[in-house]
Formats: structure tokens, sequence, C-alpha cells
């Protein structure tokens, strides 16, 4: 077997994996400005997406931008919130060089659309693969690929702690070979419970003392998360954003939940808000939660309300991820203040940061790759791929990094 990484080797983002010349593996996004892409020029037989996040579904669209139609294999929520974030993204940047696609194109993505439940083996390009439930967000799957003589795991991106919306990853398959993801593999998750609870402390003492609490969060897994948590303490939300559209698509698919009538529950204790009539700003002048998009204040309706509640001292802005470098979400924290909407902002209301990851860390990310002790181990996905393979080595394991545009025979 050959494996190709025409992209997220030693980086986050535009995940791709090249298999035997023939079956995809990921086709991902990188939302640098201007964003990037896979590199190469390919024409996969079939093509199979982990799970529906930009930086591994964002560019699907495009590899049908030519005459070959080749069949894409995912799980239900994935080909969903694949095709949600490619309608978005054409929303957003259609016709510009940020949109690699047109509008045919995603059309296209339904008529070759084949989907599978978890443990339910197919063919794609002469390969047998089979999906396993990765606990990162609804749909994700470790992917097993057999070419009938090397059976290789990708592991996608995975969490192996509890999550409320989706169960943790269990399943260890055999394997010959594993490429693994390395999101947080130099960092230790304070346990979900205690960032849970400190959460709902905190949004209970803005609350009632009257403020209002903005939660930025992304879209796709963390906003469902977020109401999850809420609904749990009996905390009353807003959600607003991308988030509103993602929620509808999770519960159509309620067996990839981990609860799902926790998750109708959740919905019914949340308000969607329309953001007609400056229902927002009326919002925001309210004792209240607000989860909204985007999550690290790059757009979306959190760019009205952050203005509307950032002068007052008694408002709070509760971050619920990774803040990447040049965002304005990152700005906010590290300095206080922050370019919104064309507007300087000094933010006097409180700001805080949780961390709710749906990525294992150091220690989940060991635990998971103790079952392939032995096994050839490929570091991607990461800021750090060559210094985590490095440290695998030095505990026994067999491990590297492949580089941008390398092909390994394994
Ligand atoms: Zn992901």
């Amino acid at each position: 077997m050959n494996v190709q990484f025409l992209g997220g080797a030693g980086e986050v983002g535009r995940s791709a994996v090249f298999v035997n010349d023939a079956l995809l593996l990921d086709f991902g996004i990188k939302t640098d400005s201007p964003p990037q892409y896979p590199i190469g020029d390919i024409d996969p037989e079939a093509v199979v997406v982990s799970h529906g996040h930009l930086d591994h579904a964002g560019a699907v669209p495009s590899l049908l931008s030519g005459d070959a139609r080749p069949p894409i294999h995912w799980t239900p929520p994935t080909y969903e919130l694949a095709l949600t974030l490619a309608r978005d993204t054409l929303k957003l940047h259609g016709g510009t060089p940020q949109c690699p696609f047109t509008e045919e194109d995603v059309r296209r993505v339904t008529e070759v659309s084949e989907p599978h439940g978890y443990r339910e083996a197919f063919e794609a390009a002469g390969h047998r693969v089979e999906f396993f439930n990765a606990g990162h967000i609804p749909g994700s799957a470790h992917v097993l690929v057999d070419d009938g003589e090397t059976r290789l795991l990708y592991t996608g991106d995975f969490h192996t702690g509890t999550q409320r919306l989706v169960s943790p990853t269990t399943e260890r398959p055999d394997a010959d070979v594993v490429i693994t993801e390395s999101t947080y593999a130099d960092v230790e998750h304070e346990p979900r419970e205690a960032v849970e609870s400190r959460f709902v402390d905190s949004v209970r003492t803005t609350l009632w003392e009257g403020g209002t609490v903005v939660v930025p969060a992304f879209a796709i897994g963390r906003t469902q998360e977020l109401m999850l948590v809420c609904d749990a303490h009996d905390i009353d939300c807003y959600v607003d954003g991308m988030g509103k559209e993602v929620t509808r698509l999770l519960r159509q698919n309620p067996e990839f939940l981990r609860d799902g009538e926790a998750m109708r529950k959740a919905n019914s204790n949340a308000r969607f808000v329309t953001g007609r009539d400056g229902q927002r700003k009326r919002i925001a002048d309210q004792s209240t939660v607000i989860i909204t998009t985007a999550g690290m204040l790059s757009g979306g309706p959190a760019m009205t309300y952050i203005p509307e509640i950032h002068a007052n001292p008694v408002n709070k802005l509760c971050f619920s991820g990774y803040q990447v470098e040049g965002t304005p979400g990152r700005e906010i924290l590290e300095t206080g203040s922050a370019e919104l909407g064309g507007r300087h902002l000094q933010v006097s209301a409180q700001v805080e940061s949780y961390d709710f990851s749906a990525h294992a860390d150091r220690d989940g990310l060991r635990s998971f790759l103790e079952a392939y002790r032995g096994t050839p181990l490929l570091v991607n996905h990461g800021d750090s791929c060559a210094w985590f393979a490095g440290q695998l080595e030095s505990e026994g394991h067999d491990a590297q990094a492949p580089e941008l545009g390398e092909t390994v025979e394994v």
C-alpha cells in the first residue's frame, strides 16, 4: 500500500490522504487568508470523508468540477454537515478564489453521495472500508481501509473523553499501519466535569448580577454541546448563527448522538434567534446566555452581540474553544481589545476561556495508541507532528511524521 499526504502533514487544516493512487481520504480547506487546499492534481476513483469539519470536508465539492464523478462515502451526519459547509462557503465566498467550487458542483455531491453507518463495511476503489465511532462530533469516524494486503487505520479527529453530545471512541480495530491525528499532543485538558462546573458557576454568577453572557461557539458540535450543558443545569439560553441549522440536521440522525432524548430536551430549552426586527439588540439587553457563532469572533451574529455587551463590566464573554492566532477572539483574550466589524472595541466585560475540546489530549492520544504498540504510526494533523513522532519513538513506538507531498510505502 502506498499513502500520499496531500495536506494535513505537519499542520492542522486541508487534510487529504491518497491511498494507492485511487482512494482519497478527506479533502479539506485550511482557512488561512488566502485559504489553502490540498496539493497535487489527483483523479480519485472514490472518496471517503472522516467527518464534517471544514478542514476535512471543506473542498470535497471541487472534486466534481470536471468530468469525474467519484462516489463519496461518509456517514449520514457527515454528508449533511459537508453540504451545509459547502453552501455556507458558497454564500460567503462564491465566485471568488476563496470558494473552490460552484453551486453545480455542490448539487453533484448529492448525486454521488453514498452514506454508511458505523461497522457497515463497503467497497470503495477496490478497497474494503469500514467506519468506527471516533467520538469527536456526530458522525465522525475512524476509517479502516483494507487493500487485501494491508489494513490502514486512519483515525481522523477523535476524542477518548466523554462529551454530552457524542460517546467517546472505544473501538480499536486491528490494523497494520495507523495514521493518527495529533492536534493536542502537547496539551493536557482539564477534566470535562471540572470545565463544565466552572463554566456553569461563572454563568450563574453573571445572571444573578443581571449581566448578559455571550458564548462564542463553533456551529458544529460545540453549539450543541453547550446547549446540552445549559439544559442539564437548568440555564435558559438563546442560540444564534449557523449552529441553529446544524442542530436541526444533527437531530435528524439521533442514532449518532450519545443521547437523542437529551438533545431533544436541550432543543426545547433553547430559544432560536431569527434576528428579525432588531431582536438581537433586545436580547443583548437581557440577563441571559447567548450561544452564537463565530467561535473565534471572525463573523456571524457574534458581531452584533459583542459590540452591544462589551462596555459593561457585569457582562461576560465566555470563549468555548481554542482561539487561533490572528482571530479577534485571540486578540481579545490577549489584549482585552480587538478590531470587530471595522470598529475598535475596548472590552470592559469579563473575558473567560473554557476548554470544551472535542479532541484527545496527550493522555488520550497515548491511551488510544497503546492498542497499536508495534504497529507503524504515521503522525499527522498537528502543529508538532515531528516532535510527537519523536516522543512516541522514545516510548518504544514505531512512529514517523510524513511531510507534505510525501508518499510512504507501508
Ligand atoms: Zn474535526
